[in-house]
């Protein structure tokens, strides 16, 4: 795939966005504006105090802690955008704004549609239509961008309502929807061994896989993934980083890693830079192939263009290595190249 097939016609370098989740990237304005057009009662009648409660602002500082939100503010996130009306307005915004603040040209949104219907009140199909139909206005709005849809499985699903949204993947891979993940906190009722067969189909139906493993603790399920599903991509997989035979591995298959910098801090996946900067070195000079990410710009306070220069201020890349691992982006990414039928969404 030609990199040049994303070129935006500015002077600004241009930037693919592989790894971001729809529950943290739309802008809290825009979320605002949609929870009073729904009539939503929300936690706070003042702005700036929502904000503070969806946005993590404070720059991360070394051994400053675990930064997650409260887990009931990024639901509530998920509830703002959870209907058909809010969905599109969201969407387009994300992929219009990355664009705008920092040149992003081909852009993959991830999201769960389960988590999204409010418990099943609302019907699936209309709520994938509205993000469908949200990408396609913000690709009519900015012709130069391309995206695609990834729908995220998750660990605290069954495996029928996991299958439910692999069928639904399938239903509107003709119309953006690009690949299929896992996400979601280590639970001990998931097994990835029962998911090999439905990743094996994905592959062979065309769907970019990417699965988030190896982000914290042992990489036994990375391993797993690797050996039995071999995915194209995988979230995080940090985790490699302590297991030379693994980075063989993911090295041999070309199997890609999406990084995401300052989501690893605000986890506390890393306590400091110094620990960041080791594992992702070891990563890049085993040979891994990279990519950085924002994993949900708008909740984490940063984007995507601040990532890339945090990662050259804090010396974990130099500009040189900045600039292949920002190109492995558009060689990695699930979007074909402009002009191919079976990923350019359908008008
Ligand atoms: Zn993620």
């Amino acid at each position: 795939m030609e990199a040049t097939s994303f070129s935006s016609g500015t002077q600004r370098p241009r930037l693919a966005e592989l790894h971001t989740h729809l529950g943290g990237s739309v802008a809290p304005s825009i979320l605002w504006s949609i929870a009073h057009d729904q009539g939503m009662k929300l936690p706070t009648k003042d702005y700036w105090e929502f904000e503070n409660m969806v946005v993590i602002k404070e720059p991360f500082r070394d051994g400053g802690g675990m930064r997650r939100l409260d887990e009931k503010y990024y639901k509530l996130c998920e509830l703002i955008q959870s209907s058909p009306s809010a969905l599109s307005p969201a969407v387009r915004n994300v992929i219009g704004g990355a664009y705008r603040a920092n040149n992003v040209v081909l852009h993959e949104l991830r999201f769960n549609p389960a988590k999204r219907n409010r418990a099943g009140e609302r019907d699936l199909d209309y709520i994938i239509l509205s993000v469908i139909n949200g990408v396609e206005r913000a690709l009519l709005e900015y012709p130069m961008v391309q995206a695609g849809i990834i729908f995220e499985l998750d660990r605290s699903f069954d495996y029928k309502l996991n299958t439910t949204l692999y069928e639904k993947a399938c239903k509107y891979q003709n119309r953006g929807v690009i690949g299929v993940d896992v996400a979601g906190p280590q639970d001990d009722h998931f097994k990835m061994e029962e998911y090999v067969d439905l990743f094996v189909d994905a592959k062979r139906r065309g769907f970019g896989v990417t699965i988030h493993t190896g982000e914290e603790g042992d990489p036994a399920e990375m391993r797993l993934v690797v050996d039995k599903i071999q995915p194209h991509r995988i979230g995080h997989g940090i985790r490699a980083a302590t297991d030379p035979k693994l980075m063989d591995k993911l090295t041999e298959q070309k199997i890609a890693l999406e990084l995401c910098p300052t989501s690893n801090l605000n986890i506390g996946i890393f306590k400091t830079w110094a620990q960041l900067r080791h594992a992702y070195r070891t990563l890049l000079e085993a040979g891994v192939t990279l990519t950085i990410n924002t994993d949900g710009p708008e909740m984490h306070g940063t984007n995507l263009t601040h990532e890339l220069q945090l990662l050259e201020e804090q010396e974990v890349f130099s500009r040189a290595e900045l600039e292949r691992v920002k190109e492995n982006a558009f060689r990695v990414t699930f979007v074909k190249p402009n002009g191919s039928a079976d990923s350019k969404l359908q008008l």
